[in-house]
């Protein structure tokens, strides 16, 4: 695998669109709040992703910590920001997609990886030179770099990224970025150009494909509807997506007047209503209750 220059080196981390430059190889952090040294808060079955994913057996989900976007409602609060999590060297994550495969995992499923990348590919290259066969999910916040992302190729058989906002003042006030809108756009491109059309086995489990989710935020139902004008519009049968209704509000958005409310039923229903008056056939929805905190699976190092 060649060396790209976004792989952090003497002059710095520039992994995702935020470019800190941070010296991550020598212990300097930066927006991410991660040294380059792999830090990981549970790996676990986890049976709460869409059922295409999650299957009889559970996705093997790895919980990594840090993140580049630390949205003002977070729902992951503790790992990213950081202050959960266990550091491990390559080898170790190589042993856990295997122990996760062994519990029955019916993929291996790498949350908030990007800002790791250059320990988690070889780890996963050694895995799959072991003979790993089950499908690799990366699973994302969006805001990423399509070059980056191409070093996945060959490595990511389903692409699991958010697409959290179409507009970039919501997205500026709400994850500190208001250029997530147009990365998110462009990392989605390089996804679909990977993974191709969707495939599915005979039980309906994905094998290869892109799941876009989106979190309908309280007060934020007009931005849904363009999310799903954008992703219906530009992608059409070549993704599905997942829109989710399990908002939380956590304690640190608690005197935030626009976010310390769970998004209501009719809220919810107008963004899939949307949905299915644009004709989208390829989308999942929740049923009610799953908004709550018990959803938020314990970072506790299990696995780890
Ligand atoms: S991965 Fe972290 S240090 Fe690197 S550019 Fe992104 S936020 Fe900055």
């Amino acid at each position: 695998m060649g060396v790209n220059k976004s792989i952090p080196d003497k002059k710095g981390c520039m992994l995702c669109p935020r470019e800190c430059m941070a010296d991550r190889a020598h212990g300097e952090t930066g927006y991410c709040g991660m040294p380059m040294e792999l830090t990981v808060a549970r790996a676990a079955l986890h049976f709460w992703e869409e059922p295409c994913i999650t299957g009889k057996g559970g996705s093997g989900t790895v919980f990594f910590s840090g993140c580049t976007l630390r949205c003002v409602f977070c729902q992951n609060f503790e790992i990213a920001a950081g202050t959960a999590g266990k550091r491990i060297c390559p080898e170790r994550l190589t042993e856990i997609f295997w122990e996760l495969k062994e519990q029955g995992a019916e993929n291996i499923n790498l949350v908030t990886a990007g800002h790791f990348l250059p320990l988690v590919i070889p780890a996963l290259s050694a895995a799959k030179a072991r003979g790993l066969e089950i499908p690799i999910v990366y699973n994302t916040s969006g805001y990423e770099k399509a070059d980056v992302l191409q070093q996945l190729n060959g490595l990511v058989d389903i692409w699991l990224p958010d697409y959290k906002y179409r507009d970039s003042v919501l997205a500026k006030r709400l994850s500190h970025c208001a250029d997530y809108p147009k990365r998110a756009e462009i990392a989605l491109t390089e996804m679909v150009r990977q993974a191709g059309k969707p495939v599915f086995d005979s039980r309906g489990m994905m094998k290869k494909g892109v799941i876009v989710r989106h979190l309908v935020l309280p007060g934020c139902v007009g931005d849904s509807k363009d999310v799903l004008d954008y992703l219906h519009d530009t992608w059409g049968e070549q993704i599905w997506i997942s829109i989710l209704s399990q908002y939380t509000p956590l304690p640190h958005v608690r005197d935030d007047p626009h976010l310390n409310r769970r998004v209501t039923d009719a809220e919810y229903g107008e963004v899939v209503d949307y949905a299915c008056f644009l004709g989208m056939k390829q989308v999942y929805i929740q049923e009610g209750g799953c908004a709550g905190e018990s959803f938020i699976p314990a970072f506790d190092y299990t696995g780890v």
